[in-house]
Formats: C-alpha cells, structure tokens, sequence
C-alpha cells in the first residue's frame, strides 16, 4: 500500500467519527509523526510504499483514533505555542485557547522582559510555563502541580524543549505561596462543574485526566477564589494575574479578583468569541 492509499483509508474512515477538516489534519499528524516527514515531504512521497510494520502500526492507531482517543494521546504529542510536547494521559492536552493567554502574557510583558519571575499553577504537561521560558529566556519561570504524575511529563517537557522551569509538586488547596515574589502567576486551573460534565465531548469525558478538569465539590471556583487569594500575596506591586476561565464566569471571577484586591480587570475573549481569559493588577 502506498502512503497516498493509505492515507485516502484515513480520511475516509475519519469523516464518520470527525469533520472532514479535522479528518485531515489528523491523518497528516499521524502520518508525519509515524513516516517521520514533514507536511511538504508527504506529498513529494505520497507513491511510496509502507512497510509491512508501518502498515501494521498505522492500521493499530485507525482502531484507536475511531474509539475517538485523541490523536495526541496516541502518539504522545501535541504542538503548543509552535513548540512540541509530550503528553499523556495523566495531563490535559494544550489547547488553543491556552495559546492565546500565552500570546496575552508575551505581549503584555514585551517590553519588560528581563528578571521576570513567574509561577504558573496547576501546570500540567508544563505548556504555559515552558513557553514563557523560551519566550523570555532570561525569566526565572516555576511551576507547581497537585500530581506527580504531570510533574513527570512537564519535566520531560523541560528538556525536551531546552527549557530551565523550575517544576514542584504543590497543593493550592491547602499550602501557600511564597509573599511578594512573582511578576507575573498564571494559572488555568479544573473549571468545569460537575453539572456541565453531561454536555462535554465524549473524547474529553473518557480519555482526558478528570483531577485536571473537574472542580471538586459544590464551588466550581474553588480554583480561583484560592488562587487570586494565594497570588494577590504572592505578587510584587505591579504584578499581574493571568486566568483561563470557564466561559460562562467571566462575571464572576472578576467579581472575586476584585474582592481580593485585584484593578485593571481586564476580560477577553478567545478566537472562537468566548470570554475565556482575565487579567488583573496588583497596585
Ligand atoms: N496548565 C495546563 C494547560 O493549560 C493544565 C491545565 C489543567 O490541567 N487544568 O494545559
């Protein structure tokens, strides 16, 4: 079979599970990843023929992207803020929207780069704070997470990358944050309540870690009221806090930030118009 066929085999099954566009950019994902080319490569060699063992492999990953495991699962990565990342399933895979916050704070911060210190909290696969390290090389960026098991992958993540974030395992629930330290904390923190988990993607609910989605218990801001308590302390004067948020509390986490002290409260939405991601100051 050559790469062509197969990858006709892709697109058609994939279009019964995703659209049509999606079918795409996951059948060039995989096949990149597992022919080890890139995008222009592909087309030049599209006549040539699998090997048997290839054949084999990529048969295996069809079975598995049609049960609707994320192709970023499958493969162990996923691209974020045009860097490569390696995750599992004990981390949430990078989205989008998590770029864009990435892309507020690099340009809110571009003409302060320098002795920058920034935490970020609940880190995950470690996209945000490895960005900003490779956006502001000359930043001393942490990063904390409640799992082991994420510290793992955004250690990985950290040499993957060339990156020097400084990852510790940390509780927000229950311990504190160091006063007056950072410029700059950020965090996208579980934001989904359990009621909302009816209405969410079937491939989200069974594939992706529920510690790292759901909030616990009845205040599906406990995340936040902590946080903006814990990083109001924890920033300098002029310092900044940086939230991705559950579209549907823009309101009221900006009502809670200011109730810790927070100005400037600033509400943005993200490419798909959904209010997604706050800012405010400490004067
Ligand atoms: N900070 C990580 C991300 O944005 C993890 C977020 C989370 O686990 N809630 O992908």
């Amino acid at each position: 079979m050559t790469v062509a066929e197969l990858q006709k085999q892709f697109w058609d099954k994939l279009s019964k599970v995703y659209d049509e566009r999606e079918a795409r950019a996951i059948t060039r994902m995989v096949l990149e990843e597992i022919l080890e080319l890139d995008t222009h490569k592909l087309s030049l060699e599209r006549f040539r023929i699998l090997t048997s063992h290839q054949h084999v492999l990529l048969s295996e990953i069809l079975e598995r992207l049609l049960t609707h495991e994320p192709v970023q699962y499958i493969l162990g990565r996923a691209d974020f803020f045009g860097l490569k990342f390696n995750v599992n399933r004990h981390v949430l895979i990078p989205r989008p929207e998590t770029e864009e916050l990435v892309d507020w704070i690099v340009s809110d911060f571009a003409s302060r780069t320098s002795d920058l210190r920034i935490l970020d909290i609940g880190t995950g696969s470690g996209c945000i704070p490895i960005s900003l390290a490779h956006k502001f090389p000359s930043a001393f960026v942490e990063a904390t997470d409640v799992s082991e098991d994420a510290l793992e992958v955004a250690e990985e993540n950290n040499r993957l990358n060339d990156t020097k974030v400084k990852f510790l395992k940390h509780d927000i629930l229950n311990e504190d944050l160091l006063a007056n330290t950072y410029d700059i904390v950020i965090s996208n923190p579980p934001y989904i309540s359990l009621e909302e988990k009816t209405f969410m993607a079937e491939n989200v609910l069974k594939f992706e870690p529920h510690l790292a989605l759901f909030a616990p218990g009845e205040d599906s801001l406990i995340f936040y009221r902590r946080i903006a308590e814990k990083a109001f302390h924890a920033l300098k004067p002029f310092g900044k806090l940086f939230f991705e948020i559950n579209e549907a509390k823009g309101k009221e986490v900006i009502e809670l930030m200011e109730g810790f002290g927070f100005t400037n409260i600033e509400l943005r939405k993200d490419l798909s118009g959904k209010e997604r991601m706050v800012k405010g100051e400490k004067l």
